[in-house]
């Protein structure tokens, strides 16, 4: 068709103008003999695990059916691993998909989403879509959430407020104390999500524990995913840990059959594996710390990382690096003007982004 008849005068909402397209990282490609990393978008460098891999096997024979639309199986082995009952969890295409729903479930159009910035891509995208507000409140000096400003922000428009923790794409986790003080002061009808996509990785002793919070306070939903440290970001599938009547809610804004039965049966053999996964993970948490040390002498001020990424804010320079690395064989995420986030990948990506980035910035 010609440019002329590919056009529609089809009138869309105006809020799309003002909607961020999501910018997925790019895909890694061979570039002559040097194995080119994508270190862009957070994920689990390791392949899925054999158990994984035949739960879903056995899954793809039976594709002409609809899956379970209630994920029954996968929210009790889940309920059960989490010790609440099976009417406080549901699922979502990702937790991209179940804060969708959150937003659905809380924001009529006007009403104000609070959270950091800078963030979480998907936290514009998907709060603009649904007609709500977003109210972004700057990250302090540490690249952590201003937790005083955050409550500050909050008025009598505000319905949802998130918690980023770790947050990405800087790193850094809230802390106990100042999260509880924080929640104490926001109104009790305020939806608080705690969003732990990196929860697995965080080692900081006075890092918050999300599920006490969830018990302690009936308006904090904690929001999971199966992408990062279970490595299944390809197959989508997250949740949220809320209030039965929270949860009703949110299964009657998903959409419907969203989570499909290969990502249901292989979150369920991800649960079973877990104690395999966990290695996993611990393999990547020493990686973080060996690149940490490393940077440590790096002429830059790299913030706490609780996750499996690290930032380096590079400011102005950020897409000249971002150069760097790619001819380096390094796909890295930039974020003009402000920084560069770095996935913790394979020793030998881990191994080239200290090069790199120890050859752009220097040593003090
Ligand atoms: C990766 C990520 C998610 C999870 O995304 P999925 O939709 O579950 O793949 C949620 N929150 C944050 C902050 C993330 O970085």
């Amino acid at each position: 068709m010609t440019d002329e008849t590919l056009a529609t005068p089809v009138r869309l909402r105006t809020t799309l103008d003002s909607v961020p397209g999501y910018k997925p990282g790019k895909p890694a490609a061979a570039e002559g003999d040097t194995v080119v990393y994508k270190i862009s978008s957070n994920e689990n460098p390791y392949p899925p695990l054999p158990s994984v891999v035949e739960a879903v096997h056995e899954a793809v024979a039976t594709m002409n059916r609809y899956p379970d639309m209630a994920s029954s199986e996968l929210t009790h082995a889940l309920a059960q691993k989490l010790g609440v009952s099976d009417d406080e969890v549901s699922f979502g295409t990702g937790s991209v998909g179940i804060l969708a729903a959150l937003i659905a479930i809380t924001c009529e159009p006007g009403d104000e989403v609070v959270y950091a910035w800078r963030s979480f891509e998907a936290y514009p995208i998907v709060t603009a879509l649904t007609g709500a507000r977003s109210v972004q409140v700057p990250l302090d000096a540490d690249a952590r959430h201003d937790l005083d400003a955050m409550a500050a922000a909050v008025t009598d428009r505000t319905r949802l407020l998130i918690v980023c923790t770790p947050n990405n794409p800087t790193g850094p986790s809230v802390r106990t104390d100042e999260l509880r003080a924080f929640i104490e002061k926001l109104p009790k009808d305020l939806l608080v999500v705690l969003d732990e996509a990196y929860l697995e990785f965080v080692e900081a002793d006075d890092a918050p524990d999300a599920l006490a919070f969830y018990r302690e306070f009936p308006n904090v939903v904690v929001l999971r995913t199966f992408s990062k440290a279970y490595g299944l970001a390809g197959l989508r599938v997250g949740y949220a840990v809320a209030r039965p009547r929270i949860t009703e809610a949110l299964r009657k804004a998903a959409t419907p059959f969203g989570v499909n039965d290969m990502a249901q049966k292989a979150a369920v053999a991800s649960l079973a594996a877990y104690d395999e996964l966990e290695e996993r993970v611990q393999a990547l948490v020493a990686e973080r710390r060996r690149v940490v040390e490393a940077l440590a002498d790096a002429d830059l001020n790299i913030p706490d990382t609780q996750a499996n990424f690290v930032w380096l804010p590079l400011g102005e320079r950020t897409e000249e690096f971002a150069g760097v690395a790619k001819d380096a064989g390094l796909v890295v995420r930039p974020f003009a003007g402000e920084g560069v986030r770095a996935t913790i990948a394979e020793p030998e990506a881990n191994d080239r982004l200290v090069d790199v980035v120890k050859g752009f910035v220097g040593t003090r």
